[in-house]
């Protein structure tokens, strides 16, 4: 019998239950009612799961803010400024000092920084990222995991132990002094066997490692430290049965190191690496069970499962069933819990998808076929094969203009008409601006009254005049607050948007949202990714009618906002039957339009934010130059129609520029904006190196914190940055968005910075 298996299960719940208890445990101090909420979960997940026919049931995979962070507790991996020993999160002093982990806080007065975040492998999900030191002692703290399983085991749950595999764990923390963490290995071990023996002695009768770094570029030591940590782990594993999982993509060059590795399966990623199960069959050892991804964890179209099945039968025919199992190709963390809470949804599209809860019944249906029950799942399989027909062939999905706008794009057309220089002395004469011309990156702060304005819009309590007026007003003393600090290039204020993807999403032909779509960003923060189901239309305008009426209100150039092609794809859940580049290019034909459309009413500055350009950024190096040249290209076609005298930037939410620099230069925007005043203008070196030839606006107010620059701090900044890239080529901006942020900070730093900007053009004279 096939054995169906599951890797992973969303945490917030369908009604992102944990984010509210965390939230209010946050305010309260008080722990109970989280921890009963936390319970609940599990224990409802694990029914859903059982109730399935799931046979490896992850247990372990639930967390009150991280997994990773989760490992650093188990593992006894925590910085110093933490308290030094390692602890024990059953305890409410223990559970205190993790939300210190993962939040920061102040400890008698002190300000204690949170670890920081970075994206779990190419996905939206934040990890935290573990500190070690040189000499970082482990020690295994099983508490959590052992009353888990205890749990599990109390509820009848087919408990497999969902742990982060050693050699990930490493490669995904950070050493404190810059070296290698996978040096570390030996000591990390040592502790992961201690809590492998403590999870046996509670009845652990299987695990599974998630060592998904199996499906990247592998440094020499990474990969030299398989073997032996694995040797180590299977001795401790006893009988238990052993799984080491590698999701994300295909195991390539790596395929060598999984399949010597001494555990009873391998779990191989066949979404993201399709046809790759012949190779990996012929290198697979005889005795190694193959673990086969075959229903996507990372995207919510439905499975076609005719294919599918076939590719596990093919499987089981060449190693006998109690070789193989099914399972999703991820954790089902990245996807909604359950289509069924969509009921809002149009019927057809819905039928097209496959939530979390959606992902196990598509197993069940597959177990139940390649066993030769094909009968018990007949009605099921009748209705996988009418939705895949439906979704092939609808006129909702396929638009032919759209199709024939796509083919007849030109090189020329994503270029702009004259080369930098050229544009820069139109720009120049059309704009007037001084040097260090001062702007802000769009969003003003979205204050409890504005959420409140689109929220009564959105339910319909107020009609469509009472909203816009209300817009409006917002919008006017924002350009007054602007004219008044004598910044030189305005914003309209982006109240109108909750969000930069899903605004334009609702705007767009192609594009659905979700009503209860959460997927888990970081701790209790869920994103709600808009659905790319068919071919790209504008109907009308998105964004004119409310840069138009800002521009109307001041002399000064008004900046318009979009949000990239890019981005908007790298947010959102995108289709899976055409390759992204041609989505990409559907979507900047849009934005394309909206440009035209801003530039035939008057507006002279086009800001086209793509802060997810870096994150799509494929695993292996490999693949990087086919994702950067369909990504520059996509803006560029954005960008592409605006005149010379009109100027385009672009924003970026981050400091690290050095691997993608040369695609920087690519996008060809007038001005870009970017993080740097936390990494005290550093990032300035990749572009002076780059002999970067456009204009730059280094962020040197760090919006991500309420504190209010100080005259000093930026002046320091401002000189660096000038000392580093000379000053006709720099604009004086924040270094995002000030949506986060209250109005009282907001006006006095951006009074700072606008004196900055003032000192700065006089000691230029
Ligand atoms: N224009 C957007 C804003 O100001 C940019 C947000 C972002 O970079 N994530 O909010
Ligand atoms: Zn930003």
């Amino acid at each position: 019998m096939t054995v169906t298996a599951n890797l992973g299960f969303p945490r917030l719940g369908v009604r992102r239950e944990l984010k509210w208890a965390l939230e209010r445990a946050w305010r309260s101090g008080d722990h109970a009612e989280l921890r009963a909420v936390a319970a609940e979960l599990r224990a409802r997940h694990w029914k859903l799961q059982v109730d399935r026919g799931i046979e490896r049931v992850p247990v372990g995979d639930f967390s009150l803010y991280d997994h990773m962070l989760d490992a650093a507790v188990a593992l006894g991996a925590v910085p110093q400024r933490f308290g030094t020993d390692g602890f024990d999160v059953l305890t409410d002093e223990g559970l205190e000092r993790y939300f210190l982990m993962a939040r920061g806080g102040d400890v008698g007065g002190v300000a204690v920084t949170p670890l920081e975040m970075t994206k779990w492998f190419d996905t939206n999900y934040h990890q935290l990222v573990p500190e070690l030191r040189p000499d970082q002692p482990f020690r295994a703290h099983p508490a959590r995991l052992v009353s888990e399983l205890e749990e599990a085991h109390g509820a009848g749950v087919p408990a497999r132990v969902a742990l982060v595999g050693p050699i990930t764990f490493l490669a995904r923390s950070k050493r404190t002094d810059g070296g290698d963490p996978i040096e570390l290995v030996d000591a990390l071990v040592a502790a992961q066997v201690e809590l492998v023996d403590a999870l046996r002695a509670a009845g652990a009768p299987a695990f599974c490692f998630d060592e998904s770094l199996l499906v990247t570029d592998l440094s020499p030591t990474a990969r030299a430290a398989f073997p032996e940590a694995y040797a180590r782990i299977r001795e401790a594993a006893g009988d238990a049965e052993v799984t080491v999982a590698a999701s994300f993509g295909a195991l390539g060059p790596n395929l060598d190191v999984a399949m010597g590795l001494p555990v009873d399966f391998v779990h191989i990623d066949l979404v993201r690496g399709p046809g790759r199960l012949d190779e990996v069959m012929a290198a697979r050892p005889e005795g190694l069970g193959l673990s086969l991804g075959v229903v996507d964890g990372r995207n919510i179209w439905r499975s076609d499962l005719d294919p599918v099945i076939d590719t596990v039968r093919r499987a089981v025919e060449r190693l006998g069933p109690e070789q193989v199992q099914v399972a999703p190709s991820c954790s089902l963390l990245h996807l909604p819990v359950d289509l069924s809470a969509e009921d809002a949804m149009d019927p057809r599209l819905r039928s097209w998808l496959a939530f979390a809860t959606e992902r196990l019944d598509e197993l069940r249906i597959i177990a139940a076929v390649v066993d030769g029950d094909e009968g018990s799942v007949a009605a099921e399989l009748a209705d996988n094969r009418a939705a895949a027909a439906s979704r092939r062939s609808s006129t909702r999905v396929h638009d032919p203009a759209v199709g024939a706008r796509v083919a007849a794009i030109t090189p020329a057309m994503a270029r702009r008409h004259s080369p930098y220089a050229t544009r820069a002395r139109r720009q120049h004469d059309e704009l007037a601006l001084p040097v260090f011309p001062t702007t802000t990156i769009g969003s003003f702060p979205q204050t409890p009254e504005i959420r409140r304005l689109r929220k009564r819009h959105r339910d319909g309590d107020i009609d469509r005049a009472t909203y816009d007026a209300e817009l409006r007003a917002a919008i006017a003393d924002t350009v007054a607050f602007q004219e008044r600090l004598g910044l030189d290039v305005l914003v309209h204020g982006e109240f109108e948007r909750t969000d930069m993807v899903e605004y334009f999403g609702d705007r767009l032909e192609g594009f659905a949202t979700t009503v209860n779509g959460w997927v888990q960003s970081y701790g209790s923060r869920g994103v709600k990714p808009p659905i790319i189901f068919g071919d790209i239309r504008r109907p009308s305008p998105m964004t004119v009618e409310w840069i138009t009426y800002a521009a109307s209100l001041t002399n000064k150039p008004m900046k318009a906002m979009l949000t990239g092609p890019v981005t908007i794809l790298q947010w959102s859940f995108v289709r899976d039957d055409q390759p992204e580049a041609i989505t990409a290019n559907q979507v900047a034909l849009a934005l394309r339009d909206e440009v035209d459309d801003l530039v035939a009413a008057g507006i002279r500055i086009i800001q086209i934010d793509e802060p997810a350009l870096r994150e799509g950024l494929p695993l292996r190096a490999a693949d990087r130059a086919a994702y950067l040249d369909w990504a520059t290209e996509a803006f560029r076609l954005s960008a592409g129609s605006a005149p010379d005298e009109v100027q385009v930037h672009t924003h970026m939410c981050y400091a690290d520029f050095g691997d993608i620099i040369d695609a920087i230069v690519d996008l060809d925007a007038d001005v870009i904006s970017m993080e740097a005043s936390r990494s005290a203008m550093e990032l300035l070196d990749d572009f002076v190196a780059r002999d970067y030839p456009n204009e730059i606006g280094p962020g040197i107010w760090d919006i991500h914190s309420p504190r209010v620059p100080d005259d000093a701090e930026l002046d320091a900044l401002l000189t660096r940055a000038v000392e580093r890239f000379g000053a006709e080529r720099l604009w004086v901006n924040p270094d995002c968005g000030l949506k986060t942020r209250g109005w009282e900070e907001t006006t006095a730093s951006l009074e700072h910075l606008v004196a900055a900007a003032h000192r700065a053009r006089s000691r230029l004279r």
